[in-house]
């Protein structure tokens, strides 16, 4: 078994000296376990967070643990009642050529499946799942509402700022170069901000969505979050999805320099997990397929080969060189 483990906790960016790689046997199984030969792992922003030592929605990974991570499988040996040799699964296992699970947090997937498999840690995973839920309840947009999006030509962004336009919604989109704006543009975004390029984000987001903004789906929090604070209509709402621009600090990073706008604005921050929907999952999922089927929704993976490529891999996501949802396939 080949093995990404944290040895010790990263001070910023994570590397090798923190996340080796190292090889042992593969474990035996025991009674109600099943052994999984994993095919594809999801390379998720979370990931970073879950490698820190302080209190959040899971417990951090322990040193001496694998890193934990989304993985397609196939079932290779089986002493679990609801599980057989061949089946294919997903669920939450780790960057490891095989893993053993107790089938906790897997799901199969039906033998007559029609999508690629890796569309299962995709757009019909848990990244798809947090764009749709995030969009069409979490954040109470409303059709004809101005929805502002950062990270916007990532995994969740480009695909939550397609389901509020099949809302109806104006959506202004946020992304880090040229190429990404341009491909959000040809997704149906009515406005685009390279904020890599601008000087003034708030005077930016201001030109862009003259009228204020509905909502806000905080990708990446910091200076982007600062400024579209300022352009909050009264009784807009912030979806707190992820704060990426902080995931590698070394130091505590302080709150939002206009949080007094929350209170001048009478608008509200909300939280959210896309965990707190698990039991609608799998009938999103299939609305989900749908729109991919009708063309309703395009969505883009980068697959890159090879399982050593983990950890490199993982660290593109915070220089922005991802292009869509980042999955390393062995
Ligand atoms: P993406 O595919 O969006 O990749 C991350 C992108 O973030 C990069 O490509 C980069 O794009 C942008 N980025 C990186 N650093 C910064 C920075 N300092 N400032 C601004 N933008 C930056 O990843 P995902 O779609 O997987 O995740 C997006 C967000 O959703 C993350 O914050 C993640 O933690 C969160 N999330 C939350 C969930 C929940 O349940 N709450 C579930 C899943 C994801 P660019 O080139 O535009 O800078």
């Amino acid at each position: 078994n080949k093995q990404f483990y944290l040895k010790k906790r990263p001070q910023g960016i994570a590397d090798l000296d923190s996340v080796p790689l190292k090889e042992s046997d593969i474990t035996q199984i025991e009674d109600g376990q099943l052994l999984i030969e994993n095919h594809y792992f999801s390379i998720d922003p979370a990931i970073r967070g879950w490698m820190r030592d302080e209190p959040s929605y899971m417990p951090p990974i322990e040193l001496g643990e694998v890193i934990r991570s989304s993985t397609v499988g196939t079932v290779i040996e089986s002493r679990h009642p609801e599980y057989s040799v061949g089946d294919v699964v997903y669920g939450i296992n780790g960057w490891e050529t095989h893993s053993v699970s107790n089938g906790y947090f897997l799901t199969k997937i039906p033998d007559n499946n029609r999508y690629p498999l890796s569309y299962y840690l995709s757009v019909m995973g848990a990244v798809g799942l947090t764009a749709y839920f995030g969009i069409t309840d979490r954040s109470g947009l409303k059709p004809g509402e101005t929805l502002l999006m950062s990270a916007a030509a990532g995994a969740v962004g480009s695909l939550g700022g397609q389901i509020a336009k099949l809302m109806g919604c104006r959506v202004v989109g946020i992304a880090g170069s040229e190429e990404k704006c341009a491909r959000i543009k040809a997704l149906g975004f009515d406005d685009v901000i390279n904020y890599k390029t601008t000087d003034d984000m708030t005077a930016a987001i201001a030109k862009a969505c003259p009228e204020g903004v509905d909502v806000y789906f905080d990708n990446v929090g910091g200076e982007i979050l600062d400024a579209a604070l300022m352009n909050l209509k009264s009784h807009g709402r912030v979806l707190f999805c992820g704060s990426i621009s902080s995931y590698n600090a070394t130091e505590p990073v302080p709150g939002p320099y206009n949080w007094w706008q929350i209170l001048a604005r009478s608008a509200e921050i909300r939280g959210f997990l896309v965990s707190d929907y698990f039991s609608q999952f799998a009938s999103a999922a299939e609305t989900l397929g749908q729109w991919l089927d009708d063309g309703k929704i395009e969505f883009n993976e980068e697959i890159v080969e090879g399982f050593e490529n983990c950890l490199l891999a993982f660290n593109r996501l915070f220089d922005g060189s991802n292009q869509g949802k980042l999955l390393i396939k062995i």
